[in-house]
């Protein structure tokens, strides 16, 4: 590892810099006996959160309690680059390739669902630096802009604020010797601070009369009299319906596992730039950015003009690990830094203070599916694929829908009606998962061209694009 990049990170904390803050909030009780409820959420992520809090809004007088193995946010939705999209489906191309005949109504519900977590945000006080900045794509190889043209009159014949840079206007958004072009989206995302605003929608449901239980893992769930029952280490709960926000984590129902696999993401925090380096990046509207490479970067400023700067090197681990250890790796966050460096050689000299990773809840079409079991008394939603801190209220709202046994606009949607292709079990599991990685990274080395197992994925309609 050159000295350099090892100074950079020698003292960053392995830990996520959005949970690392003053005003992390006093953890709740465990659930301790037997209690009953309307509705049991299980999973205090962004998914779970919202669950109950709406649940709560549609009907007041519905009991509600939501069960949490850790603390509300430790997981993907505490660690995440916090950008807060409207699109629900991981993209427009994505959903183009897998939805094109809803997209338009995907599109709409998706700007609704963001203008109202902006309210819910207003409206609860949470203090989460919630900005609409729109969104910067940059290439940094000619290749990646095949299709740009193309893809911006898609996106505005959605009624998106789309425009195709060249290299000098997208150095004028953001000043880099990589850029050689770009997207600009005026609209469709928001950044926040993910931690906050976990913390924030769990002082909502608290407010809302939700009962939180913390350091409650679910161990069984199993059908129970007219309802379901729940059993943690130390108590009970028997719900007349049950949610599931439970992500990536061992699910209680075992057909989610055929879904999702946990693929992990890693992040870099600078610590704060100064006004000169600040000024050196030019960064007009402080829009959340990412590069067009198959492995791509995304990267932010925070309130305090620092940068978050992820992606790359999405990790899957043989078998499937998650344990607790995995959140450093030091390999990855090498390789990281070195290409913050070399996209902008005018910050040598900054800092990581804090560098860690998390775990995303990748299915194979890379967006969400969702679900019911036990007779439609209980609901899931899981598989937003590295963009579910907005989609994740959607997911919330379908679940809602679909334990009311109702008919809705969501319902009715073809991406809520099918699932995703499983994946294979193991051991052919990580075999196909990691052919898959290095093929797309050949491709970036390679000016984007696909090998014969990705054109064999693309056919099929399991390709990656980002
Ligand atoms: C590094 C990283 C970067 C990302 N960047 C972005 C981004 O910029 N934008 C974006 O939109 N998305 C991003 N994502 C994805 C986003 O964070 C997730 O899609 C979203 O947070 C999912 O929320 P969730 O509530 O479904 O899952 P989680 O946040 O994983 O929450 C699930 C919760 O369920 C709990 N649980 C599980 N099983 C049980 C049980 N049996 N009993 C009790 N509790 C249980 C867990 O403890 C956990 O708290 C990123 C993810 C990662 C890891």
């Amino acid at each position: 590892m050159p000295v350099p990049v090892a100074r950079s990170l020698a003292h960053a904390a392995p830990r996520s810099y959005w949970l690392d803050q003053a005003g992390t909030p006093e953890p709740l009780p465990a659930l301790a006996g037997n209690v009953t409820a309307d509705l049991a959420v299980v999973g205090g992520g962004f998914t779970g959160l919202w669950t109950a809090l709406l649940a709560r809004e549609r009907d007041p007088s519905r009991d509600v309690v939501l069960l949490e193995a850790r603390t509300v946010g430790w997981a993907a939705s505490g660690r995440n680059g916090g950008f807060c999209s409207a699109s629900l489906t991981h993209g427009l191309a994505n959903g183009l390739e897998r939805f094109p005949g809803e997209l338009p109504l995907l599109e709409r519900l998706g700007e609704e669902n963001l203008r109202e977590i902006a309210e819910t945000v207003g409206e609860h006080d949470i203090d989460c630096d919630f900005s609409l900045t729109g969104e910067l794509s940059v290439a940094t190889a000619p290749w990646q802009l095949e299709g740009a043209a193309e893809y911006a009159a898609a996106a505005r014949a959605l009624g998106q604020d789309v425009e195709v840079l060249d290299a000098a206007a997208v150095r004028g958004e953001l000043d880099s010797p990589s850029f050689v072009g770009g997207l600009r989206h005026a609209g469709g995302n928001a950044l926040v601070e993910p931690g906050r605003l976990a913390w924030g929608l769990r002082r909502a449901c608290l407010d809302a009369g939700v009962r939180i239980y913390e350091s409650t893992p679910v161990q069984s769930l199993t059908s129970a009299g007219a309802g379901l029952g729940l059993r943690a280490p130390y108590g009970s709960v028997r719900a007349r319906q049950v949610a599931l926000g439970t992500g990536v984590h061992r699910p209680l129902l075992r057909r989610i596992a055929n879904y999702v696999v946990p693929v992990w993401d890693y992040v870099l925090m600078t610590e704060p730039l100064s006004a000169a380096q600040l000024a050196s990046l030019g960064w007009r509207d402080r829009r959340g950015a990412s590069d067009m490479g198959n492995q791509f970067h995304y990267f932010r400023l925070t309130r305090d003009n620092r940068i978050l700067w992820g992606g790359y090197d999405a990790v899957y681990y043989n078998g499937g690990r998650t344990h607790d250890e995995l959140v450093s790796r030091p390999a990855t966050f090498a390789a990281l830094a070195s290409h913050f460096f070399a996209m902008f050689p005018q910050l040598e000299g900054v800092s990581f203070t804090h560098a860690w990773g998390g775990v995303i809840d990748t299915c194979s079409r890379f967006c969400a599916f969702f679900g019911t079991a036990h007779a439609g008394r209980l609901a899931y939603a899981a598989g937003y694929t590295g963009l579910g801190v907005g989609a994740s209220r959607f997911g919330a709202q379908v679940m809602l829908d679909l334990l009311a046994g109702a008919d809705t606009e969501r319902t009715r949607l073809a991406m809520v009606r099918s699932k995703p292709v499983p994946f294979p079990p193991e051991p052919l599991r990580s075999a196909v998962i990691q052919l898959t990685r290095s093929s797309l990274a050949r491709a970036d080395r390679n000016e984007g061209r696909r090998d014969a197992w990705l054109r064999l994925l693309d056919r099929i309609g399991l390709g990656y694009d980002s």
